[in-house]
């Protein structure tokens, strides 16, 4: 039998090391789990894995040991529940958000917000581009969610009266760590996505394949890619 593992990890179900064996990575808006979430992933995991689960750094839950013939059984019970598929491979990967204001004490902007608005402006998990590229979102400038190693890295920053977010571009981690650059600006919401959009765009477009921003900023220069995405 030939299996397309290009497609299955589209959906979120990544190879194991045993053949015929998956394990199902997930994800949901900003990480925030509901018990109903957590019912449904508790019942999958017994009921098709072997009873535990695996928290990702990304914020997901994966599911181990599944089937190849249970997966399509798995897809639809988790998606009854609006549970979402992580992604993996070279595109968006899910979006890692601290909780911000919405109860961090130290937070000082929304960042369960701001997600959404960067999702309601289409740019969503899973879009494939030339390699793996991470967004990150933080509430205040302590940066739990490391915005300095990620391509786009953005963090709540005041200046007086300002409240905004810092952004951060071309980091990352893996083999060959780069971190990033801060632009020199606090960016109100929309103004933030428009930097996210058009940094996209232009990876999209320059990159070659298996390329990571911070690669390509090294190759055409800090300034070329600057002025190319204005
Ligand atoms: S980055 Fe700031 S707001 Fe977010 S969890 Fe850390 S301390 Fe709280």
């Amino acid at each position: 039998m030939s299996i397309d593992y290009d497609a299955l990890k589209k959906r979120g179900f990544l190879r194991s090391k045993e053949d015929g064996v998956f394990t199902l990575r997930t994800r949901i808006a900003s990480g925030n789990y509901t018990g109903e979430h957590l019912e449904a992933i508790s019942r999958i995991a017994k009921k098709y894995g072997k009873g535990f689960t695996h928290l990702t750094v990304r914020q997901g839950i994966e599911i181990p040991f599944i089937r190849y013939e249970d997966i399509d059984a798995v897809e639809k019970e988790i998606k009854d529940v609006g549970i979402l598929p992580g992604a993996s491979g070279p595109r968006l990967r899910a979006t890692t958000v601290c909780p911000g204001n919405n109860w961090c004490k130290r937070g000082i902007v929304n960042t369960f917000a701001l997600f959404e608005k960067i999702e309601n402006a289409g740019i969503l998990c899973g879009l494939d581009l030339p390699h793996k590229f991470k967004i990150v979102i933080s509430g205040c400038p302590n940066t739990c969610t490391r915005a300095q190693s990620s391509e786009i890295g953005l963090h709540g920053a005041a200046d007086g009266k300002t409240i905004g977010y810092a952004v951060y571009l071309g980091g990352c981690g893996g083999r060959f760590p780069r971190i990033g650059f801060k632009l020199d600006k606090i960016f109100t919401e929309d103004e933030a996505i428009d930097v996210i959009k058009k940094v996209i765009t232009f990876y999209k477009t320059h990159a070659k394949p298996r390329q990571r921003l911070a690669l390509l900023i090294e190759q055409i220069g800090k300034e070329s890619f600057l002025n190319a995405i204005q």
